[in-house]
């Protein structure tokens, strides 16, 4: 990406707090990154959490996602949603998908911008198995049915593991042509998900090319697929797998993570130790002034002269991909990363011409329909 390119698309990003409502769930998968189940004791109450949301919009955001643990457990979720909407802002809800029948009639009036699912299965009983809820899938396949009906639009998350690394095709082939948006992540050990079920880097790739190849099998209106930021990027091979160009992790940047409790940190993957501040004690405001301006950033810092992305050629546009991803996987040495794994596969940038000219062919497939879709897509 050119210089203005890259500086154009900084400047004109949507910025998103990224909002865990409550930390209780209904649900018990395996692998929660927040290690969810019961309500954290010091949860912020509807005043402190309507209030948040006036400062949210006043620093400069314009968009919410709330999620959890799961937030339609919380009682006030309707008064808070509809706040942000009074405020004009772009609200998400991600759900499990297990409760959504009563919500129905609030969705439709809210206008809601997005509700998204997870769907982890391609199975019934891998989906129930990662989740901890016998009939969690049939519930969820019924959940979405539901809101298509009601026209409320819908987004599909998938979180990769050992455990349903083999289903992507099976839940490929559930959502080909429902025109749902379909976004896939991997499990990282955080939370209670054991580093032993991450799935290899070599299977990482498996999946980044599971997503390459249905970007060019199908169209955007067919199967509005694409990868999560934990995807390398600046593949030599791949077309970008993400919804946007990548311009570095947006932990304190576009995105901001707030936990139940009123912490603030860039990402909510990243690690408690990376809470910069609470907002009962500390104006929001300021947290964002004093950790996250570009001056400041406490997330730039995070790569050793030692670390693999330092000696990359990328790393001043990619900064060294996602850094949850990155400090949960402990891989500096040997990051989840396209590029570093095509290195070693390859040992030299020189491709297969026939290889070179493909990856074109798809970026440009992929830009075309980016660009040209974005209505359909979003
Ligand atoms: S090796 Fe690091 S800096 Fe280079 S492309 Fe991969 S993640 Fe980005
Ligand atoms: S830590 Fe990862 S998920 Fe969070 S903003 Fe950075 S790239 Fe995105």
């Amino acid at each position: 990406m050119s210089n203005l390119k890259y500086q154009l698309s900084n400047f004109f990003k949507h910025k998103c707090a990224v909002w865990e409502f409550t930390l209780k769930c209904n649900s018990n998968c395996i692998h929660c990154g927040s290690s969810a189940g019961k309500s954290r004791l010091d949860e912020l109450n509807t005043e402190e959490a309507l209030m948040l949301v006036k400062d949210l919009k006043s620093c400069g955001y314009d968009g919410i996602a709330l999620m959890g643990g799961e937030p339609f457990i919380r009682d006030d979720w309707y008064e808070v949603a509809q706040e942000i909407k009074k405020n004009k802002m772009k609200l998400t809800i991600v759900s499990n998908g297990l409760e959504i029948k009563e919500q129905i009639q609030k969705l439709k009036i809210l206008q809601i911008d997005c509700v998204s699912l997870s769907l982890d299965g391609g199975l019934p009983k891998t989906h129930d198995y990662i989740r901890g809820v016998r009939g969690a899938y049939d519930k969820v396949l019924g959940s979405i049915k539901l809101l298509q009906k009601e026209n409320i639009p819908i987004s599909v998350i998938t979180t990769v593991s050992k455990i349903n690394f083999k289903e992507l095709n099976l839940i490929r082939d559930w959502l080909l042509n429902k025109k749902i948006a379909w976004q896939i992540q991997i499990a990282i050990p955080i939370g209670r998900f054991p580093r032993d079920l991450v799935i290899s880097r070599k299977q990482f790739y498996g999946v980044a090319m599971f997503i390459a190849l249905n970007l060019k099998k199908y169209s955007i209106k067919e199967l509005p697929l694409m990868g999560a930021h934990c995807f390398g990027h600046f593949s030599m091979i791949l077309p970008e797998l993400g919804l946007e160009p990548w311009i570095g992790c947006q932990a304190g940047r576009s995105v901001l993570g707030i936990q139940s409790n009123g912490n603030i940190k860039g990402c909510l993957i990243l690690t408690d130790d990376s809470i910069e501040g609470n907002v009962r004690t500390t104006n929001l405001s300021d947290i964002i002034n004093s950790s996250f301006n570009p001056k400041f950033c406490q997330y730039s810092h995070k790569i050793n002269l030692q670390d693999y992305c330092y000696t990359c050629k990328m790393f001043k546009k990619c900064k060294g991909g996602c850094l949850g991803t990155r400090l949960a996987l402990n891989s500096s040495n040997k990051p989840y990363c396209l590029r570093a794994i095509e290195k070693k596969l390859f040992k030299n940038e020189s491709l297969p011409f026939r290889w070179k000219i493909d990856s074109k062919i798809s970026k440009y497939k992929n830009l075309y329909q980016r660009v040209l879709l974005k209505e359909n897509w979003r």
